[in-house]
């Protein structure tokens, strides 16, 4: 069945020597069924790699440039992650989405380019407040979804983690109630089967992130849908990630 991955986004977060102290101090009892995952920003990508290679926990990205290579100042391709060891990438989080101007087309170039390097991509999908109360949840996230899928072979679509990330219950404090998640994440594994069939729908991980913590990941490891998540403030301290990797 599906592994429960729980995932770390640092975000613009931890320069390289607070990084090293931090996996000084990350020490876990391996737990079998449940993947570890950090993404760092791309700087602390290589210091991950030193601490991490030997363990079971993975390291990834959280964002990536859809081409190979070439003049695209600033940027970093998917061969240079997977060069670098990283099992999965982020695409599309809110934060890109909105602050980035990041649209749902570029967004599924990024899918599939980590997809075509033989990583993972963790595609976030969610909606403000205001889509909530206007009650557009659903169609957003389904349009989010279906063009990130459109490319995609069913295979790929297998392969993939999507998250469910809510944006008002981003760094907020105030997580969505495990029940909603759940109802979220049956709508997303529904919004799968219809664009890819029951097989990827099945195998698809889905996520929930926004304002996890170790209080409350156990009420949403419990959802049948939920298959983990995705943990931005908590995963800065490593009390708090070992804490919620041991209730995982
Ligand atoms: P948060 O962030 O856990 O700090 O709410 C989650 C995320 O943005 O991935």
């Amino acid at each position: 069945m599906r592994k429960t991955l729980i995932a770390g986004n640092w975000k613009m977060n931890l320069t390289v020597t607070e990084a090293e102290k931090f996996f000084k101090a990350f020490k876990i009892q391996k737990k079998e069924g449940t993947e570890l995952l950090f993404c760092p920003p791309f700087t602390d990508i290589p210091i991950a790699r030193f601490f991490l290679d030997r363990s079971s926990i993975r390291w990834g990205a959280q964002n990536v440039y859809p081409e190979e290579k070439g003049a695209f100042t600033g940027e970093i391709s998917a061969p240079m992650l997977k060069d670098l060891g990283c099992s999965y990438v982020i695409c599309g989080h809110s934060e890109r989405r909105q602050i980035l101007g990041e649209s749902d087309e570029f967004v599924a170039r990024k899918v599939k380019a980590v997809l075509e390097n033989d990583m993972i991509p963790i595609l976030c999908v969610g909606e403000t407040e205001e889509e909530r109360k206007e009650g557009q949840t659903e169609e957003r996230i389904g349009s989010e979804i279906r063009t990130a899928l459109f490319a995609l072979s069913k295979e790929e679509t297998a392969k993939m983690v999507i998250a469910y990330e809510p944006i008002w219950a981003i760094g907020s404090g105030q997580a969505a109630t495990p029940k909603d998640a759940e109802e979220i994440a049956s709508f997303i594994r529904k919004t799968v089967k219809e664009a890819a069939g029951k097989k990827a729908a099945d195998e698809v991980r889905i996520l929930y992130g926004g304002s996890v913590n170790g209080d409350n990941i156990s009420h949403f490891l419990k959802q049948k849908n939920i298959d983990g998540a995705l943990i931005g403030g908590a995963s800065l301290k490593p009390d708090t990630m070992i804490d919620i990797y041991n209730k995982a």
